[in-house]
């Protein structure tokens, strides 16, 4: 256990924005973490991954905790389900890279998300068609607040859109993941919803309603069957050509959630309908935030050191590397204006900010 005041968080947050905190703690094991003494650390407590979804706004007064929990166990390697349990502190991509080298599939289209297994469940990690509620099967958590473990079935977590029970916020802090419960599987199951992953692929598709491509039956795929390792390679090809590498420009990936309009509004926004969009099933319209971005003539556009990332307009980064959390919120409410001036649409950030 490694425990340290003022600690540096420059390291700890993929925006690389330049903080600290009272107080680090980083535990290896559960009992570790039970054995704390919670009344004495400074308040308030926030727990992090790899800080890949965080936005720091200032120096945090209080106790950051990580975790270093880091196994993955094979429960079964059963005929068609394989059960794994997973430390909260693996870092996800090393999971998803490891169940496809053995053939896993499940987690080949999350390839490439940063962040670490725990975030991931109470993020519901998603991207091309797959979101991490697909294959959790429970989630064991310390309670800090009745200072005990409890678990949560998948059905307990409450899964939405990038949501989860944990993230509600009369529990927002509360539950401490420690591990997750995931269901691989060795059933040839490719998840090749989207055009951009079939293409990436070299399978060709028809259009579905949304722009996305309606699978083809795996027998008609051309290049034959697939390994989950083609497949999580072609995303890492898609991924690495539009969004920024943590490692080498700062960032939180998406920095706004797509707003969800009526028809009505969606009419006002795009009056000849030709703005990408996506029909959802209770009638309202969900708007790519990037394009309305892109419209306002945003993209490339800079506060300080921060920037409108060029090949993706949702994303903000860190251009400078020196960038202030005062500049990335200059940027952000210049974004939010603009897109309220010209589309009467408030965008709402999907990176939590500390
Ligand atoms: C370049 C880039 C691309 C991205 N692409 C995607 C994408 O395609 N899809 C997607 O869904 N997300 C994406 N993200 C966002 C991010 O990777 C995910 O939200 C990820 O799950 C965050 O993991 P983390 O370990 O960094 O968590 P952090 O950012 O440190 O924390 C996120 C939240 O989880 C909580 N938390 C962390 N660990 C624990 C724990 N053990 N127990 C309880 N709570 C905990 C934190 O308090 C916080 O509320 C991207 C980010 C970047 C930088």
């Amino acid at each position: 256990m490694r425990i340290q005041l003022n600690y540096d968080l420059s390291a700890q947050n993929t925006f690389r924005m330049k903080v600290s905190c009272a107080c680090y703690v980083e535990y290896e094991t559960v009992k570790e973490l039970e054995g704390l003494n919670f009344d004495r650390l400074p308040k308030p407590l926030l727990h992090i991954g790899e800080g890949s979804n965080l936005l720091f706004t200032q120096d945090f007064p209080g106790t950051v905790l990580h975790s270093n929990i880091e196994f993955i166990k094979y429960v079964d390697m059963g005929f068609e389900d394989v059960p794994v349990m997973v430390g909260a502190g693996v870092v996800w991509d090393h999971f998803v890279a490891e169940t496809c080298r053995h053939g896993l599939w499940g987690a080949e289209n999350l390839s490439l998300i940063p962040g670490e297994v725990g975030a991931a469940a109470v993020q519901n990690i998603g991207a091309y068609g797959v979101e991490m509620k697909d294959l959790v099967s429970g989630v064991v958590c310390f309670d800090l607040q009745e200072r005990r473990k409890v678990k949560f079935s998948r059905e307990e977590c409450r899964y939405g859109y990038r949501d989860s029970i944990f993230k509600q916020p009369e529990n927002k802090g509360r539950y401490v993941v420690t591990s997750v419960l995931l269901r691989m599987s060795r059933k040839y199951s490719p998840r090749l919803d989207y055009k951009g992953v079939r293409e990436a692929l070299g399978i060709p598709g028809q259009a579905g309603k949304d722009g996305s491509t309606v699978p083809n039956p795996v027998m008609a795929d051309p290049i034959g069957p697939l390994t989950p390792q083609q497949v999580r390679e072609a995303i890492i090809r898609i991924r690495r050509a539009k969004l920024p590498d943590p490692e080498e420009i700062g960032s939180a990936g998406s920095f706004f959630k797509n707003p969800v309009v009526s028809r009505e509004d969606f009419a006002r926004i795009s009056p000849d309908g030709s703005a990408p969009h996506y029909d959802l099933p209770d009638g309202t319209v969900k708007v790519p935030a990037a394009w309305m971005i892109d419209q306002c003539g945003l993209k490339g556009a800079t506060e300080g050191g921060a920037a409108v990332y060029d090949k993706q307009p949702l994303v903000l980064v860190n251009a400078s590397g020196t960038a202030t959390p005062q500049e990335v919120l200059a940027l952000e409410q210049r974004i939010i204006n603009g897109v309220q001036a010209r589309f009467g649409v408030t965008l709402h950030p999907e990176v939590d900010h500390i």
